[in-house]
């Protein structure tokens, strides 16, 4: 028997989510869902667990994060549930209760290295090189106020806390 924790729901909503109880589970977001046609994730469900409040299910499950935010549930769902704000609002609460993957820390501490989730290497730079390009494309990557925005905005917003 699960009893429903409408505080979390709150929560949810509170940190960006939007209307999770909006869902009639009608199950088209499933039907529509790529990532689910590929792995054990259901939108559906977790929208249901979500509404019940289901806390700690969520924030320990392996299909919060097999989400790829391509939108399709949310252009279809008959009842304009913002699916991936709730997702989004999920995993960032994930996250606060200390659940990330080291791969998703790596990709984080890259972010907060180079201001790019993917670093440029010798190897790349040459390939710019040979097209006539500058080595290092002009983003943040050339740019030290670019990047020194960066790092106060990552400052501010407690990324560099979650990283460690
Ligand atoms: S499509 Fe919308 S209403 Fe239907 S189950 Fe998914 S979130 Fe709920
Ligand atoms: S946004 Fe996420 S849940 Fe929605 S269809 Fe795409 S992968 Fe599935």
């Amino acid at each position: 028997m699960v009893t429903p924790n409408p505080e979390f729901t709150k929560e949810i909503e509170s940190r960006g989510g939007g209307q999770v109880l909006m869902c009639f589970q009608c199950g088209t977001c499933t039907a529509s869902c790529p990532s689910g046609k590929q792995t054990s994730f259901r939108t559906r469900k977790l929208m249901r667990m979500a509404q019940l409040g289901l806390k700690d299910d969520i924030v320990n499950s392996e299909e919060l994060w097999q989400c790829t935010t391509c939108y399709s549930c949310v252009e279809r769902c008959p009842r304009e549930v913002p699916i991936v704000d709730i997702i989004i609002a999920l995993r960032n609460i994930a996250v606060d209760n200390g659940h990330m993957y080291d791969e998703h820390k790596k990709v984080a501490t890259a972010l907060s290295k180079y201001g790019h989730t993917v670093s440029i290497n010798d190897n790349v730079k040459a390939q710019r090189k040979d097209l006539g390009l500058p080595e290092v494309p002009p983003t943040v990557l050339a740019n030290d106020k670019a990047k020194a925005d960066l790092d106060k905005i990552l400052k501010a917003t407690g990324f560099d806390k979650i990283i460690g």
